[in-house]
């Protein structure tokens, strides 16, 4: 007979248990005390060690040599036969197999004979929520008052389809997924006791895929070991074997997507598609390779949960697309685009409308008003040194901005204010908010006049060409520590 390693390594005795300490202490606690209840509701993801568990305390109760404890012998005829699966007074029913009608049926009619060899009889039935009514309504009627000589350990994946009438009237333990590092400690265990090394990829790949329970990632280790023929598995066989991506290619995408490199990422799903690589999977992967790094702290965070959410996101919205590599330049595309690039832009854009709405008003805006002006240039040109160094008393910029500039004449109410060629990007600050309202609040109240100010680049009446090398403005303004307003 073919004994599977998960059966083989089963645990013998409470220490071996791997992972539920909490759990298996209160266990413990309750043979060694010996005040065990008379039903026992197990609830947790498939092998994760419901029934080990149970196993492990028919044997706690039944041990010739220990008595009733939480420390079976092992080696009694009793614990014996429980390791080997053939105790008499242990029935285990799988409810997911057969429904158990016959069994509830059997179990009634039977209930009240004593054991055979051992203390109690021991009930474990799995999967119980998979029961007919019937084979439910019989059990309740059991569990209500059960002999004295038996015990029941009910396990199941999906409490909620239990009866509430089923449920008080057990002890419940929930149960949770294993941790990695219990998985790893057995698979290493196992492997080492076969005569096989594993290495670390393979253990996280195992694990992973095993989605916490501890009888498939066993299951998988024995794969593996069928499938290694020199006792050393290593993860590229452990990918072939899993069926999953070969995490060398989920890096090598992960790193183009950090360089956002749209045609290497084109390049590397046509590779893919072609060594018929699921890619629906292929992201998945994905997802499992971001959460590992994220982790481990060899991605940012939000780089990590990005990447997560973008699959996620991506995969659920085109569900129903069939052809799958549209789907991965979808994901591709969303994870390449550069963010920060996009802000830039807007903002580039922003300024630009802000700009032009400035050079209208500049132009405009003040038209509407009835204006009267007496001043002459000349006046203007008097005062000027005067305009200056009011402005300055406003914002000590204007210094900077004003270095070149000259008044040029009156022309329909307007000041012209002149700028050389050179000077464009004063002028421009000078066009700009809160520069201009100032300074024209300035030149109004110096010259007592409600004229208008517009600025002028000499020999240009082509104000919205902005010189980029501006030097010299700009100089003076790091000059005056960089104030702009
Ligand atoms: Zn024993």
């Amino acid at each position: 007979m073919h004994i599977t390693l998960y059966r083989k390594y089963r645990p013998k005795d409470f220490e071996e248990i791997a992972g539920e300490q909490e759990i298996v202490q209160t266990l413990k606690n309750a043979l060694k005390s010996n005040r065990l209840a008379h039903a026992y509701l197990f609830t947790g993801p498939r092998g994760v060690g419901k029934t080990s568990i149970a196993r492990l305390m028919a044997k706690g109760i039944n041990c010739l040599t220990n008595g009733i404890t939480d420390n079976p012998c092992n080696v009694c005829e009793n614990c014996l036969e429980i390791s080997a699966g053939n105790f008499l007074d242990l029935i285990e029913i799988d409810a997911a197999s057969n429904r158990g009608i016959d069994e509830i049926r059997q179990l009634k009619e039977k209930i009240n004979y004593r054991p055979s060899k051992g203390r109690k009889k021991v009930y474990i039935i799995d999967e119980v929520h998979m029961l007919t009514k019937e084979a439910f309504n019989a059990l309740l009627k059991t569990l209500e008052e059960p002999p004295e000589h038996v015990l029941f350990i009910l396990a199941t994946t999906e409490p909620d389809k239990i009866l509430p009438t089923i449920i008080s009237r057990c002890q419940r333990y929930d149960f949770k997924v294993i941790n990695y590092k219990d998985t790893r400690e057995k698979l290493l265990y196992i492997a080492s006791q076969e005569g096989y090394s594993i290495d670390e990829e393979s253990l996280v790949a195992i694990y992973e895929n095993s989605g916490g329970s501890m009888r498939d990632s066993v299951s998988t280790l024995e794969r593996l070991i069928i499938n290694t023929e020199n006792k050393n598995i290593v993860i590229e066989s452990t990918e072939k074997v899993l069926g999953i991506t070969p995490i060398k290619k989920i890096d090598k995408f992960i790193e183009i997507v950090e360089k956002s490199n749209q045609s290497d990422g084109v390049e590397f799903l046509e590779d893919i598609w072609k060594n018929s690589i699921d890619i629906e999977l292929f992201f998945k992967d994905l997802a499992k390779r971001s959460k590992e790094k994220i982790l481990t702290g060899d991605i940012k965070v939000n780089r990590g949960l990005k990447i997560i959410d973008t699959i996620y996101d991506v995969l659920g919205k085109f569900h129903f697309e069939e052809d799958k590599k549209l789907v991965g330049y979808v994901i591709l595309n969303r994870l390449t685009e550069k963010e920060e690039v996009r802000e830039v832009i807007i903002e580039k854009v922003v300024e630009k409308v802000i700009e032009k709405k400035q050079v209208v008003s500049n132009n405009n805006e003040e038209e509407i008003e009835e204006v009267e002006v007496s001043v002459t240039i000349d006046e203007i040109k008097n005062m000027w040194e005067k305009l200056l160094t009011e402005a300055k008393k406003k914002k000590l910029t204007f210094g900077a901005f004003l270095v070149k500039a000259y008044p040029k004449d009156i022309k329909d109410n307007f000041l012209i204010v002149e700028f050389p060629k050179d000077s464009s990007f004063a002028m421009e600050m000078m066009v700009s908010e809160p520069y201009r309202s100032i300074f024209l609040e300035v030149v109004r109240n110096v010259t007592n006049s409600k004229i208008k100010v517009k600025y002028e680049l000499q020999e240009s009446r082509n104000r919205e060409k902005v010189s980029e090398d501006d030097d010299f403005s700009k100089k003076i303004i790091d000059f005056f520590g960089g104030e702009i307003i």
